[in-house]
């Protein structure tokens, strides 16, 4: 398995990088200074514009509304003009009952028509008869003589006039028209309009509208405080041609706080500046040149550029917005993109990994197969050694057989041609019985060595074959004989306690006596050179066993050697005096017999060989009846 990487997960997510929201804000407030600052101009004008038009819409609803209010008073003093009833009463000499006649008829139509007065002047100016003849302060008898709409219609034009009423103190639009009769003009009608009732209708809260005079006197208006202000101070000769008519009947003619503000597409701007704050107003006018005035509309710019402003915050706030969503899709992709970079990678490490693997995997396939043919190699090289052992193994043990004879014939040889050195002395002095013995016993040692030829031919044939019942004292007398010989010029005292004869064992004569030649040989070599040496050969069967010993008083076996004096060739003679077989063969002859052959300590510190052999199964055959000892002296 290969891991993956852990920051795969989610929640490992790296933060965005710093200069891209460097480079939103960036272009957020590039975006602002390129669109919404000259935008704002635009929404400024834009606002500015509609404020103009709804002023305009304004400026015609007021100008029409003061044109037909005028129109529907116009003619009604011409009408009254023509009529009998007045001009009777406007007579010189016209009696009470015409001017009560006039005066009611005048109220009469003064109700109906909702106008706010009409009376009758003479030609001097005196009023005769008036609609508000029945109230307190009726004009009956007042002088208007000094009022343009009087002179006019006097003059037989059409009299108008606006002006603050002397006598009611309340502002009023005039008419005059004059009494004929023929050419003769007898006197003149007049008839005042309120305006109060028009201006009622101008409240609102984003605009003003003002009337003013030629003179740029404020004459209606829809904030009461203005009535009678000025739009700019006036000079002093047109201060007193407006005392002459009387028309604003003394009021003080204060400059309204306002002050110049620029323009806006031809019309003034103008600021008002009161306790409460200052306020914009766009100026939108009308001349009415038959009534001597003009109309005003003073259009609050406030909604308009507030607009303009909650626009421009729109437009911001949109632009922020749209930054904003840039961001969150910058931001989107970028997460995005690092996801699939890192899956990406992830699968990159992945397959890098499983490179690597299969490379390793491949390496040790390599690896094994060099060692696999390395171990074949060891192991043909090892099938060569092993066979060149078997050679060496087998030319080793050759060498040892040769050694192995040539010490077993040696023995008897030498003590045979000693026995032929007798016998011959003994014929050349006429013994011929002790020559006869002695060549006796001379054809014995030649049997004893053709004995142990034919073991050996035996030994070729079958190793374990010819086990018999044999007499350890027939055994030993046989060994004595070629002992003896080594026994003679040494000081060794050979002794012997076989216990009652026949001691029988298991194994084969020729062999045993073998045995026990070589253990009391090695026992008589020990014994070199040392004065009381003592050999003895002890045995007695213990149970099913005979126990066999060769005890000498000489140097014994050293601890470190017990164990490989039994091995083929150890030997602690000198060159040419001994082959390390003697022990080895014993010890295999033994173990041929069933039996045991091991070292020990004697009592007196010399060597002490003990063989240990079984005695024979019933009916075994004796040692006479087989092959090894036939012929054996
Ligand atoms: P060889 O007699 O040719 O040396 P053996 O196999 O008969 O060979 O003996 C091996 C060795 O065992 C001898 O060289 C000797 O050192 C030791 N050995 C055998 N018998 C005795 C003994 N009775 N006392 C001391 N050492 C002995």
């Amino acid at each position: 398995m290969v891991d993956l990487p852990t920051r795969l997960a989610p929640a490992a997510l790296r933060p965005l990088r710093l200069p891209r929201w460097g480079a939103l804000l960036l272009l957020a407030v590039l975006l602002a200074a390129v669109v919404v600052v000259p935008g704002r101009e635009r929404l400024v004008r834009l606002a500015l514009e509609e404020a103009e038009s709804r002023a305009q819409n304004t400026l015609r609803l007021a100008v029409a509304g003061l044109r037909g209010e005028l129109a529907r008073f116009e003619r009604l003093p011409q009408l009254l003009a023509q009529q009998a009833r007045i001009a009777e009463a406007v007579e010189l000499a016209a009696p009470a009952r015409s001017i009560d006649v006039a005066n009611r008829y005048l109220h009469d139509v003064n109700r109906l028509m909702g106008s706010s007065d009409i009376y009758v002047m003479r030609p001097d100016g005196r009023t005769v008869a008036a609609s508000n003849f029945n109230q307190p302060a009726p004009f009956n008898g007042q002088n208007f003589g000094y009022r343009p709409y009087f002179t006019e219609a006097l003059a037989g034009g059409e009299g108008r006039f606006f002006a603050l009423g002397t006598t009611s103190r309340k502002r009023g639009y005039y008419f005059g028209a004059p009494i004929r009769r023929e050419s003769e003009i007898l006197g003149v009608v007049a008839l005042k309009i309120d305006v109060d009732a028009l201006e009622d209708s101008w409240r609102a809260a984003d605009y003003e509208i003002i009337v003013t005079d030629p003179q740029g006197i404020v004459f209606m208006a829809s904030r009461r405080a203005w009535h009678f202000g000025t739009l700019a101070p006036l000079p002093e000769a047109m201060l007193s041609e407006v005392a002459a008519t009387r028309r604003y009947d003394g009021n003080p003619l204060t400059p309204l706080p306002l002050t110049p503000a620029g323009q806006f597409q031809g019309h003034e701007l103008l600021r008002l500046t009161e306790a409460e704050g200052s306020r914009e107003f766009m100026v939108l006018s009308e001349q009415m040149p038959l009534a001597g005035w003009t109309v005003n509309v003073l259009m609050d710019t406030a909604s308009a550029r507030a607009q303009a402003w909650t626009s421009t915050l729109t437009a911001l706030l949109a632009v922020a917005l749209a930054t904003l969503g840039l961001a969150v899709y910058l931001q989107r992709r970028g997460r995005m993109r690092e996801r699939l970079e890192m899956q990406r990678e992830a699968q990159a490490q992945l397959e890098q990994r499983v490179a690597e693997r299969t490379r390793e995997l491949d390496e040790l396939n390599t690896r094994l197969r060099g060692e696999v043919a390395e171990r074949r190699a060891t192991e043909a090289e090892l099938r060569r050694t092993h066979s060149r052992l078997i050679q060496s193994g087998k030319l080793a043990a050759l060498g040892q057989m040769s050694a192995a004879l040539s010490h077993e014939f040696n023995q008897p040889l030498g003590a045979l041609r000693n026995f032929a050195d007798n016998a011959l002395a003994y014929i050349d002095r006429g013994r011929v019985p002790e020559a006869r013995e002695n060549i006796g016993r001379i054809l014995g040692l030649a049997e004893r060595m053709s004995g142990i030829s034919r073991t050996l031919r035996n030994f070729a044939r079958k190793p374990n074959s010819h086990l018999g019942a044999v007499d350890v004292h027939q055994v030993w007398a046989d060994a004595r004989e070629v002992i003896d010989w080594r026994l003679r010029g040494t000081e060794v005292v050979l002794e012997a306690d076989l216990g009652p004869a026949p001691l029988r064992v298991q194994g084969g004569a020729v062999r045993l006596q073998q045995v026990l030649v070589n253990l009391v040989s090695n026992a008589i070599d020990s014994l070199e050179g040392r004065e009381g040496g003592r050999v003895l050969i002890a045995a007695g069967a213990e149970g099913e066993r005979v126990r066999i010993t060769v005890t000498d008083n000489g140097p014994g076996v050293a601890p470190g050697l017990a164990e490989r004096i039994f091995d083929p060739f150890f030997t602690t003679k000198g060159v040419g005096r001994g082959l390390g077989l003697g022990l080895s063969i014993s010890y295999n002859i033994v173990k041929d017999f069933g039996g045991d052959l091991r070292v020990t300590g004697a009592a007196g510190g010399g060597a002490c060989f003990e063989i240990t052999l079984p005695v024979p199964a019933a009916g075994i055959l004796s040692a006479e009846d087989s092959d090894e000892d036939m012929g054996e002296a």
